[in-house]
């Protein structure tokens, strides 16, 4: 279905004005130093984020407001920020008694459980450096992590350990204490080498003075992998807090009485910066879902606990899509007023969709591992131009680059040129290196720019356009294609849940155009359908931009983070190594 190109924001469509009303006079007005002012720091001075996050409102007005509500597979839990800051506390004790020091770091492998929050914010208090790594993980992904980032802690569950880390013990030579939170399976105080984290918290003291951190003070470790090679480590201080406070008023619009839900697992970055710390700081309560996705359960979730700032990601809302538009209708969300979308580009359908379906378009924002807070945002206020990524952060300067061999850079200024995305280096949340590789950081900037290995483009209104991962785009007869642009005509045909699109070598032409679709439910993936499909895409592509291959896939390999692996269909397709699969789904 065709629709208009743009999304207008009337004042009667807000449900309440959002912080960020007018984008060019809040833009003017911004300094990344009136932000930090909005913070406390620390007393005896310092900064640190699980201060700001909770220490600042246990001591405040907002002691027992309910910080996180954990559902989980039982009962639910609701800790408030009073409650919170005495756990994390205890946490941060816990630490202290077992001899652990300042700067030493604590990895956490568990599913979204509350001792993965306590964990996080407790070692952060300790003045730790802190990596919480999916529970999904398998022994190899584990101690290669582990191990480039020396964890002298590792925060899991019995199962867990039993399972993953029992058998590469001995191949971690930092590690020197395991805290086991009680699950179902075995009972902790059984396994060897380890110890109860329950029993240790009981014993804590439920005081603890922040340990002093400085700005630029190491606090936090995401894992990211690039194509080939071992995952890189990005390392974020806890000046990032900066960001994650400004990101979360302007970009996700949070006010202290909203119910936010950021559906990503902090293995993720997004689970992190806007699962744990971005909602603390403004206060509001978060809720947090142990479970994997379920259409019924997430549509439920978003009635029942009454969300109304809803932060999500292109793969679930497509699986929702899939779902189809009856099991939505059976539920309302008459309290969601902001939904936003981050990881993937998100094809205009899915906008639409979420103003027809949720009764809200869905914002779509940009960032990565490496900038450690969102940096492009299609905001409340202004209209949404579906496929865009929209405008850059108050505080963040974007610009469209192609660097020069001499090591600096050519700004492309005009109206929908094609080149690297770039960040102007010195927003708070930008890495300070990747662990143990500086050379590969150094090699992410020319100069003053950050280079962000996305192709885009900015638009004359400032709007700026995904165009593909610099290793995805494809160049057949000529043209550089990006494949976002072919997988959201192909998410147009109503048979289409998903569409993964890749360049095949071709003597000819360079690359041709192959993509992978998997189908919705009802759909057969047949010879009609296939010609369907190539035949709906030339229409709305042309011939020159327009697949020459379709394969049906059951589903398309995505992360954990929930991105299609553009480069593992390529691989497959082409019979080469499959590289880096360690943040592969499981099935996939
Ligand atoms: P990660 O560091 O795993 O979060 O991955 C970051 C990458 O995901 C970016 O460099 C982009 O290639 C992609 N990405 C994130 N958000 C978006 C978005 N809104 N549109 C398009 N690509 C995105």
């Amino acid at each position: 279905m065709q629709r208009p190109a743009i999304i207008r924001k009337t004042t009667a469509e807000l449900a309440r004005p959002p912080h960020l009303a007018d984008y060019a006079a809040t833009c003017r007005a911004f300094t990344w130093d009136a932000a930090r002012r909005e913070l406390a720091g620390l007393p005896g001075g310092g900064l640190n984020i699980a201060y700001e996050a909770v220490e600042r409102h246990a001591l405040g007005t907002r002691r027992d407001q309910v910080a996180f509500r954990f559902l989980g597979a039982g009962a639910r839990r609701e800790l408030s920020y009073g409650e919170l800051s005495a756990l994390t506390s205890r946490f941060a004790n816990v630490l202290r008694g077992l001899g652990v020091a300042r700067d030493e770091r604590v990895f956490v492998l568990a599913g979204r459980i509350p001792e993965l929050y306590l964990a996080v914010l407790g070692s952060l208090k300790a003045g730790c450096v802190v990596s919480p790594l999916f529970s999904a993980f398998g022994p190899e992904p584990i101690a290669t992590r582990l191990n480039l980032g020396a964890g002298a802690v590792l925060v899991t569950t019995a199962s867990l350990y039993r399972r993953k880390v029992e058998p590469i013990r001995a191949q971690l030579p930092t590690l020197r204490h395991v805290l086991l939170a009680a699950d179902d399976d075995a009972p902790p105080a059984a396994l060897p080498g380890t110890l109860e984290l329950a029993a240790l918290m009981a014993q804590a003291d439920e005081h603890f003075d922040t340990v002093p951190t400085q700005p630029e003070d190491l606090a936090l470790l995401h894992f990211t992998s690039g194509t080939t090679g071992t995952p890189k480590g990005a390392m974020h201080v806890h000046e990032a807090v900066v960001t994650h406070w400004a990101t979360g008023r302007y970009a996700l619009d949070l006010h202290a009485d909203d119910v936010f839900w950021c559906t990503a697992d902090p293995g993720w970055v997004t689970g992190t910066s806007y699962g744990i710390v971005a909602p603390l700081l403004h206060g509001v309560t978060s809720v947090i879902d142990e479970a994997d996705f379920d259409a019924e359960r997430w549509y439920r979730i978003l009635q029942d606990e009454a969300v109304s700032v809803w932060y999500t990601a292109p793969t679930a809302i497509r699986m929702l899509m899939k779902a189809g538009p009856e099991l939505a209708r059976r539920y309302r969300f008459p309290r969601l007023r902001f939904v936003a979308s981050v990881g993937e580009p998100l094809n205009p359908e899915a906008v639409w969709w979420g103003a027809e379906v949720l009764g809200r378009p869905i914002h779509d924002n940009w960032w990565q591992t490496e900038t450690g807070g969102i940096m492009i945002a299609n905001f409340p206020a202004l209209d949404i131009k579906p496929g865009s990524m929209g405008l850059p952060l108050p505080g963040v300067e974007a610009a469209i680059v192609r660097p020069r061999a001499d090591g600096g850079v050519d700004l492309l200024t005009k109206p929908d040129e094609e080149g690297e995305l770039a960040l102007k280096r010195g927003w708070p949340a930008m890495l300070r290196g990747y662990l143990g590789n500086e050379a590969r950081y150094r090699k992410c900037f020319a100069g003053d720019w950050y280079l962000t290995g996305d192709l885009a483009r900015r638009d004359a209104d400032g709007y700026f356009w995904f165009v593909g991962r610099s290793d995805d785009v494809i160049k057949s007869a000529g043209h550089l294609i990006g494949p976002f642009e072919v997988e959201s005509a192909l998410m147009e045909h109503p048979a289409v849940a998903e569409a993964g699109v890749i360049g095949k070598p071709d003597a000819v032409v360079g690359e041709v155009v192959k993509a992978f679709v998997s189908l919705k439910p009802g759909f057969v993936p047949d010879e009609a359908l296939r010609l369907a499909l190539l035949g709906h895409a030339r229409k709305r592509l042309g011939a020159a931009v327009a697949p020459k291959e379709i394969d049906f896939l059951p589903t398309l390999p995505r992360t954990r983070s929930g991105k299609i692996m553009r480069r593992l269909l390529k691989a497959r397709e082409l019979g080469l190594p499959e590289g880096d699969t360690s943040t592969l789904e499981a099935g996939a």
